[in-house]
């Protein structure tokens, strides 16, 4: 946890371009982005991934879901559609273990190589 760069993240030990925060979750620019508009959205609460998930994160895990559908609708992405997800562990392709769902979109505004 000592190590973790989301919390890190958290705590404003690093930087981050946010898009949302609240008392229980933050919402940053991926560094290295992965579509147009690419967010990840986050508890503060350190998981490392869905197995450590516990019952009593139940209200932040649904909350998530809600700030999802806020940082799209201002990112505009809303009505054209994205997709969420989340890698979970290794063999998913997690490379940060502090869970967090990734929001991707904004395709059809992107800039067209192939004209
Ligand atoms: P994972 O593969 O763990 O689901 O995804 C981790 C994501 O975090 C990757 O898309 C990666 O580009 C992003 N990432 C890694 N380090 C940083 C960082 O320091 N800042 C930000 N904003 N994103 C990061
Ligand atoms: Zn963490």
């Amino acid at each position: 946890m000592d190590e973790c760069i989301f919390c890190k993240i958290v705590l404003g030990q690093l930087p981050a371009k946010f898009v949302y925060q609240d008392d229980d979750i933050i919402a940053i620019k991926d560094i290295h982005p992965k579509a147009p508009i690419h967010l990840l959205v986050m508890p503060r609460k350190h998981r490392e991934s869905l197995k450590d998930i516990k019952r009593e994160d139940q209200e932040v895990l649904g909350k998530l879901l809600l700030v999802v559908q806020k940082v799209a609708a201002d990112a505009k992405i809303a009505e054209d559609g994205y997709k969420v997800f989340i890698n979970s562990g290794h063999d998913a392709g997690q490379i940060v273990f502090h869970l967090h769902l990734h929001v991707l979109g904004g395709w059809k505004k992107a800039p067209r190589w192939d004209v």
